[in-house]
Parts: structure tokens; sequence; C-alpha cells
């Protein structure tokens, strides 16, 4: 039974290549996390998430820790992350990000704000993956997180049949700013796990510009 709560709270295998762990490493064998797909785009200010971004949103930056690509390690951990009830790994990667963000010149920030899952997600999945990742980063960069701003009303995130039209205005009604004043005068980094349109950074950036947050930033674990 002891054993059955370690390996629950501690996994002894690689997320990466499910290789054991040696002592001192959580989640990621030493290999993987040398081997991982970083994309150094913090270093890089017209990096190509910016580049998605620009003309829809003003940003101050936007960054992505890991490209993605299928069957690779970024994609076992967001799914070991969203899927695997493995909130503690989000936290892991935001330390990783974290520990680099805090090395490099940066956007200065006072505040994270994960984009928020709908409701009835939330209470399926009894974790926010973009928030777990927020936890990380603000160990890291010693910021406060802000989760009373935003709430997703619609559960917009399954909706595969919709046309890329309809989804990108589905999209853009599917959060609502219930606190203004808590993010209002604030430079705010907004954290989300995946950029892959922007449609759902758009429409949460858009609230919070709305709300008079001072600058916007964007950050994900990962672009693809
Ligand atoms: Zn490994």
């Amino acid at each position: 039974m002891w054993a059955d709560f370690v390996q629950l709270f501690f996994p002894r295998a690689c997320v990466g290549c499910s290789q054991g762990l040696l002592r001192g490493e959580r989640w990621l064998c030493s290999q993987c996390l040398r081997d991982l797909p970083l994309t150094h785009y913090h270093r890089w200010p017209d990096n190509p998430v910016y580049e998605r971004l620009l003309g829809r949103l003003p940003i101050a930056s936007a960054q992505a820790l890991l490209h993605f690509r299928k069957d690779s390690i970024t994609q076992r951990l967001l799914h070991a992350l969203k899927y695997g009830g493995r909130p503690e790994l989000g936290a892991f990667l935001g330390r990783v990000y974290g520990k680099m963000l805090a090395d490099g010149p940066h956007e200065p920030w006072d505040a994270i704000v994960p984009v928020p899952l709908h409701r009835s997600r939330l209470r399926r999945r009894s974790y926010n993956q973009s928030e777990c990742f927020a936890r990380g980063l603000a160990e890291e960069l010693h910021l406060p997180i802000i989760k009373t701003a935003l709430v997703r009303d619609q559960a917009t995130e399954t909706q595969t049949r919709k046309d890329r039209a309809h989804r990108w205005e589905n999209m853009q009604q599917a959060f609502a700013m219930v606190n203004g004043t808590a993010v209002a005068g604030l430079r705010i980094l907004l954290v989300d796990d995946v950029v892959t349109t922007g449609a759902t950074l758009e429409a949460c950036g858009r609230q919070l510009l709305e709300a008079g947050c001072a600058t916007l930033s964007i950050a994900c674990i990962a672009e693809a």
C-alpha cells in the first residue's frame, strides 16, 4: 500500500522514455530533460508565437517552453498532464520555465493569469492544467496568481464539428471578466498549456485589456 502511495505521488518512471528514474530525478530522466525540444522564444522577441498574435492583440511579449510534435516528448508530457491526473507535472514544467525566464531578460510582470477551464470540465478533471503550470512559474518568478478575474462561460473546448470561423467566433465569447479591478493597471502574464491558432489567448487577452491591464504577455507550455 505504501508503494502504491509512493508511485501515485512520486512516479518513478520518466514521462518521456518510461525508464526508471534515479534518485534526485523527478518526472523526467536527465537525458530527456536535456533533450527537451526547447523553443528559446523568450530570447527571440519576434518569435512565431508572437507573430501569430501580431495584429490581433497588442502584446508585450509571447513565449512557449516547448515545440509540439506528434509522438514527441512534448505530446507525452501534455497528455500526462491533461489526462493522467498529474497536476504536479504542470507545476514542474512551470518551474523549469520560470527558472529560464528568471535567468534571462524578460518583460516586467506583476501577476500571472491562467486561462480558466469551464467549471464542468474542472469538476471532471479536478484541476486546471494551465493553473498548475502557472503555479510553477509563479514560484520561480515570485509573482501572485490571479484566478478570480476571468471565467469560462461556455464549454468550448470540444467543438471539432464547427468550422473554423464559427469556432473562432464561439471562442471570442467563451470568456467573461468577473473581477476587472483584480487586473486593472497590472502587467499581466497570461498562461495556457498549448498555443495552436491563438484564438483562446486572443479571447482571454482581449478581456484582460478591456479590464485595463497595463501590459499583456503570453507564456505557454508548448507551441503547436
Ligand atoms: Zn527519459
